[in-house]
């Protein structure tokens, strides 16, 4: 049978250059990074190279750049690390609606100590509108934190007014920018943010290690406590073969940033504009044109997305429902009803989302047996009446 992958916002493969890169610091390169002899100061040279790596990608310094065990960390890092360094007797925070639970889950247990958090909504498109940020500050603003891409739709948001807006009000801007990073081209200069934070295993590194740009001067108080670390920001040994392996990964995509992204578009949009053709009572959730090029999130109202996702898994097919089962029940996406889809659509949902290995021929299988699993679970269904054809001329 043949296999499709198309769930690269969930992870990606970790590419053949970047095991490579890692595998001496795996084996006859195991040095502590912090010792001072030459075992250990080789391993600190490839902690520093894939520092240089990861700051080239995002248009930063070197030394802004800490290393984390992942985006969740990165996200953790910043929101309560700017918090926590603010000397305000009352704090508050602009998010918004739709970000990643590392996000939304930090502000949340960030209210339960007594910080005020505001949730900014979005439009149909999930885009989160400027004025509706400048809107909701207060003079006890303490940070902004909206995300680049949105894991779900592949929406962009516009980081570069958001960040204008902070600047202007003299607050700390973080993005979420483990979506974007790799797939678009990202200058922290233009974005204009102060902390951003990215995610190895979303872009052909390994899993359980991230960064998060910190800018020059910022204060910023560590989640952990231990040894001098990573400046001073995040203690514990360095997972150095990992961080070569983000260094690696980190350079890969820059190498081949924009042909990939113009590849991975026409591909996507070749997909989505084939099933959309091909399958009656289907749309595209989102916005069509600010979004990251390999994503597509499509709905199929009269079924569930949960036996589609198995459906496909049987034919090959990898992709996922933005839904997350708690408790048994299927709650549909925080992101898909956020931006206004009825319960029943955003549960009928999927994401299909494309990458590097991903070929013509991959679109044409999932092209080929789509239509007919959403029709087999369709005739399942009793809420659905079968389109009459129109009459023939
Ligand atoms: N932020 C976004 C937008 C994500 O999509 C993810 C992962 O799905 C994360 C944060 C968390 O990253 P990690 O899996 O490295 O903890």
């Amino acid at each position: 049978m043949r296999r499709v992958y198309f769930d690269h916002n969930a992870t990606t493969p970790l590419a053949r250059e970047v095991l490579e890169s890692m595998t001496p610091y795996l084996t006859e390169e195991f040095g502590n990074a912090s010792s001072i002899h030459s075992v250990g100061q080789r391993a600190r040279a490839g902690v520093e190279n894939a520092r240089a790596q990861v700051a080239a990608l995002l248009g930063a310094r070197d030394k802004e750049i800490i290393f984390t065990s992942g985006g969740t960390e990165a996200d953790n890092m910043a929101i309560r690390g700017v918090v926590g360094a603010s000397e305000r007797p009352r704090k508050h925070i602009v998010t918004s609606a739709i970000e990643h639970h590392a996000v939304l889950n930090t502000c949340q247990a960030l209210e339960a100590e007594g910080v005020a958090v505001t949730y900014v909504g979005v439009g149909r498109a999930g885009l989160v509108d400027p004025e509706d940020v400048r809107r909701a500050l207060t003079p006890d603003t303490v940070l902004i934190t909206i995300m680049h891409a949105n894991n779900e739709l592949g929406t962009l948001q516009p980081i570069a007014e958001i960040a204008r807006i902070a600047r202007e009000r003299k607050i700390p801007f973080h993005t979420d920018a483990v979506q974007s990073a790799g797939k678009i081209p990202l200058n922290v200069a233009e974005l204009g943010c102060d902390l951003l934070s990215l995610s190895a295993h979303k872009l052909y590194g390994p899993k359980g290690v991230g960064a998060l740009f910190i800018r020059r001067n910022l204060r910023l108080q560590p989640l952990m406590f231990g040894g001098h670390h990573e400046r001073d920001r995040r203690p514990g040994t360095e997972n150095v073969a990992g961080i070569v392996g983000l260094g690696a990964a980190a350079e890969l995509a820059r190498a081949h940033l924009a042909e990939e992204a113009k590849r991975l578009a026409e591909l996507r949009d070749s997909l989505e504009r084939r099933l959309l053709s091909a399958i009656p009572h289907c749309g595209l959730n989102g916005d069509p044109a600010r979004r990251t090029p390999n994503t597509t999130n499509l709905h199929f109202d009269f079924i569930e997305g949960e036996p589609l996702v198995i459906a496909l898994d049987l034919k090959g097919v990898a992709v996922s429902t933005g839904a997350a089962c708690s408790s048994g029940a299927v709650e549909p996406s925080h992101v898909l009803t956020a931006i206004g889809l009825p319960p029943e659509r955003a549960r009928s949902s999927l994401r299909f989302s494309l990458g590097r290995a991903s070929t013509p021929a991959d679109v044409d299988y999932v092209c080929e047996v789509l239509p007919a699993v959403v029709e087999h679970l369709r005739s399942l269904s009793p809420l659905y009446t079968k389109p009459i054809p129109a009459p023939a001329r």
